[in-house]
């Protein structure tokens, strides 16, 4: 029989509560149990597809196409386990899938009503979700007192009434403010956290005190006496400084086994943190050789924010490869609007060209790797084509995702194929040369389907080009598959809507642009998946998005690839 971890959030949200629960998944891995985790979102949009990042984090795409909650790659990237859309549970598809139900007439003239037809909806997404699980771990997106929260809480109790309550353990996630006119820390807000989830019919078995230091003893007590709360179930979750510490601080309260006792379970094998240890304290070892990344992309800045979670999972790929080499990731943001000719930035003299060579040249010189990752839209793209044309004349390591592709295949055709007006028709619909566009495959799906439905999203694989760098990489990585028919591929997730044009890949690859890799479509058609540049220390992209398959015990070959060209970058650099 499944048990289940509910991780819910009190106080306020945004501390925390998707890495104490993948932290706590990945602890009861450690013990020897099957286990994974469901995110559920109180909202009322389907799921994260059309959220705006810089509002909402990064949109995250599972192996089997959703688009989620970037929590979910959290998950992932802690478990090292691939998350199914199914475990994305939001309000919106709860109401949708019944108000659907009632209208096929499933429901034989019934009253549909919140208690039992929602609620039971939501449990039995929990229980397909749980299948073949020993443990499941069930954020609950918000905080206890939210209005959106109820449906899920009450929905639990009826988790609870199904199982017996030795099958189910609550853990509350509260933050422990220290207002700086006092110093002090405070337990107020967590006393009534804790009253909130009571009046749902829950008591936490165990509280997560999120908080910048280590909860002391007289705070513990406190907490213990006023909430009811056994000593051993109060645990301290001070701030970190790598995300990947927080299951091993947890550990260092056994959390693990009182979480096991509780349910009344018993530890299969004896966790072994040392390899995870080593690659969480090389995240944060500064005495480490420095690699500088910058990131140019658009999302950086709404008002006074810079919202770089929306590129959340491409720094982790990046931090995961920099401690697999035991080198330290300095990543900077920068802002590809910087790089356009109408930029602030430019000073006044000489001309545009000269301009923008000079401030790329000011921007990027202490770099030793740029890499420009996924988009939407018009904004930023002058500015990232410019930033591609310096990486690859002055040999700086590059790794271009997705749009960060299209656009190094833009720049080439404009600077060494001489098609000036070489575009995405996603910018310049009506361009000459349209060698990124809608294919006409694609075409038909659009007008049936709107805008929305014609993304190719989620696990596509490619077959990779022999003796290429691309598959070096994913062979050294043990990523590479050989088919029956000899043929060797990759997969990796997918998130966009443009393509390379097939009409222009053999003017591109007779100009130097190497293809290294295709997926090819029922239909014969062949969508372009990787490009190399040979000749050129690290000139890598691909359409795919690489990120999603990276986790802390497991980097993904190209950012392993681009961050050891950078290694090697930095080095030569000092030499010279
Ligand atoms: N905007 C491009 C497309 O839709 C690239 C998308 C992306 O970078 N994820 O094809």
């Amino acid at each position: 029989m499944t048990k289940f971890v509910i991780v819910s959030g009190g106080v306020m949200s945004g501390v925390g509560k998707g890495v104490a629960s993948a932290s706590i998944a990945k602890i009861l891995q450690e013990y020897g149990y099957s286990v994974t985790l469901i995110k559920i979102d109180p909202y009322i949009n389907s799921d994260a597809g059309t959220l705006r990042p810089t509002e909402h984090g990064e949109v995250w795409v599972t192996c089997d196409g959703g688009e989620i909650d970037q929590d979910l790659g959290t998950y992932e990237r802690f478990i090292n386990q691939a998350i199914p859309k199914k475990n994305s549970i939001t309000t919106g598809q709860i109401y949708s899938a019944v108000i659907e139900r009632e209208r096929r007439g499933d429901y034989l003239g019934a009253t549909v009503q919140f208690i039992p037809h929602i609620t039971n909806e939501i449990v039995d997404r929990i229980y397909q979700a749980a299948q073949d699980y020993e443990i499941v771990v069930i954020e609950i997106g918000g905080t206890v007192g939210d209005y959106e929260n109820g449906a899920y809480l009450y929905a639990i109790k009826n988790l609870c009434a199904k199982s017996s309550t030795q099958n189910i353990v609550h853990a509350l996630v509260t933050y422990l403010p220290v207002p700086q006119h006092t110093g002090e820390m405070k337990t107020k807000p967590t006393q009534q956290a804790v009253r909130l989830l009571n009046q749902e019919g829950i008591t936490p078995d165990f509280i997560l005190c999120r908080s910048e230091q280590p909860i002391d003893d007289i705070r513990r007590q406190k907490i213990e006496s006023f909430a009811r709360i056994g000593l051993d179930g109060i645990i301290a979750a001070p701030d970190v400084t790598s995300v990947y510490h927080v299951p091993v601080n947890f550990e260092q309260e056994q959390l693990g086994q009182k979480i096991l006792k509780t349910l009344g379970l018993s530890q299969k094998k004896t966790p072994d943190w040392q390899a995870w240890q080593k690659l969480a304290d090389s995240i944060i070892d500064t005495s480490l050789p420095k690699v500088k990344i910058a990131i140019v992309g658009k999302y950086l800045v709404s008002g006074d924010f810079s919202l770089t979670d929306s590129y959340l999972s491409v720094k982790h790929a990046l931090l995961h490869a920099g401690a697999h080499l035991g080198v330290y990731i300095d990543v900077t943001w920068l802002d590809a609007h910087d790089f356009e000719e109408n930029s602030k930035n430019l000073l006044s003299s000489s001309t545009t060209s000269d301009l923008i060579e000079n401030l790329l040249v000011e921007k990027l010189k202490n770099f030793d790797g740029i890499l420009i990752p996924g988009g939407f839209g018009a904004q930023g793209v002058d500015g990232k084509i410019n930033v591609i044309t310096y990486a690859r004349e002055h040999q700086v390591p590059y790794l271009g995702i997705c749009y960060g592709m299209q656009l190094a295949v833009i720049e080439y055709a404009r600077n060494l194929c001489n098609l000036i007006d070489a575009h995405t028709t996603e910018v310049v619909p009506s361009t000459i040369n349209p060698v990124v566009d809608i294919l006409p495959i694609q075409d038909n799906l659009i007008k049936t389907k709107g805008y929305g439905g014609t993304m190719r999203l989620g696990n596509y694989s490619a077959q990779v080009t022999a003796n290429s760098r691309v598959l070096k990489l994913y062979q050294a990585a043990n990523r590479a598959e050989k088919l029956a028919t000899g043929e060797v591929v990759v997969t990796e997730r997918h998130r966009h809507r443009y393509e390379i044009n097939p009409k222009y890949i053999a003017q591109l690859a007779q100009a130097g642009l190497i293809f290294s890799g295709v997926h090819v479509r029922e239909d014969d058609t062949k969508l372009m998946e990787f490009i190399e540049l040979p000749g050129h220390p690290f000139f890598v992209a691909t359409q795919a998005h690489p990120e999603f398959n990276s986790r802390l015990e497991s980097p993904a070959p190209l950012f392993t690839g681009f961050v050891q060209a950078a290694h090697e970058f930095a080095i030569k650099k000092l030499k010279d």
